[in-house]
């Protein structure tokens, strides 16, 4: 049963968000987001991003924000910090990825084939494990055509998620919950496999398994659009939507320490 934010009691030691209409709100990261977020890591409360956005996405918000660690691609490609260094953690092996870089480029023209006006996505470009079909951010295909797009591609032997705005797909056998667990092995230094200290908070289909591995989950109150179609559903919902709802989320999160 999701319950409103406002009965969650637990304090949180780091916030995992999503950045597609969670930490945006059309499209753009307003300023109070921002500010909140930044007023959380002050308050010694570190922020991850975990986004199916590409790997230079995460490099960019590694280098320009104070971001504890980004994954990106769905679990694709994690970078944290070591020092002054970034470092990339691979969902898969780095030294597969040319051949199913082939693949998937041959499963993309099959899948432009099947589905009229699916084509990938602007920013397939700055890939490095998956890439997307563009669904719904400069193309407007139906739900429908986009879930036909999952289904293509996941009979052609790839792992396929379809977001907000785009179907991702690629090499089978990484998710963005596993790299999750990964960033609070390798940095936040406690049990991977006991993230109830942590909350997640997401607004689309793709993060439904993270609803289902953060005990402290939470939806932005867009993701009601959705709903029915969640497999898994966040144990909170906020009351408002996109950035608006990541800020109660900041809100309630410092009044609870
Ligand atoms: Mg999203």
């Amino acid at each position: 049963m999701t319950r409103p934010l406002s009965e969650l009691r637990s304090p949180v030691r780091a916030l995992f968000t999503d950045v597609d209409g969670t930490l945006t709100t059309d499209g753009r990261i307003e300023a109070s987001t921002y500010a909140a977020l930044e007023k959380l890591g002050a308050a010694g409360v570190p922020v991850v991003l975990v986004s199916g956005r590409p790997a230079a996405f995460g490099h960019a918000f590694m280098t320009m924000t104070p971001v504890l660690a980004a994954v990106t691609e769905n679990g694709g490609v994690t970078f944290i910090r070591e020092g002054k260094q970034l470092k990339k953690l691979y969902g898969v092996p780095a030294a597969s990825l040319p051949e199913w870089r082939r693949r998937m480029h041959e499963a993309t023209v099959d899948v432009m084939a099947k589905v009229p006006g699916a084509r990938l996505s602007s920013d397939s470009k700055y890939r490095e494990v998956d890439l997307a079909i563009d669904w719904n951010e400069e193309a407007s295909l139906s739900k429908n055509d986009a879930e036909t797009c999952v289904t293509l591609l996941r009979k052609a032997g790839f792992t396929a998620t379809r977001s907000s705005v785009h179907v991702n797909f690629g090499p089978p056998h990484f998710d963005k919950l596993s790299a999750c667990m990964g960033v609070v092995r390798q940095v936040l230094g406690t049990d991977g496999n006991d993230l109830s200290p942590y909350l997640f908070v997401g607004d689309a289909l793709n993060d439904a398994p993270m609803f289902g591995g953060f005990p402290t989950s939470v939806g932005v109150a867009n993701i009601k659009h959705w709903w029915d179609e969640l497999s898994f559903k966040p144990a909170y919902l906020t009351e408002r939507p996109e950035g608006a709802g990541l800020r109660e989320i900041v809100e309630h999160i410092l009044a609870n320490r």
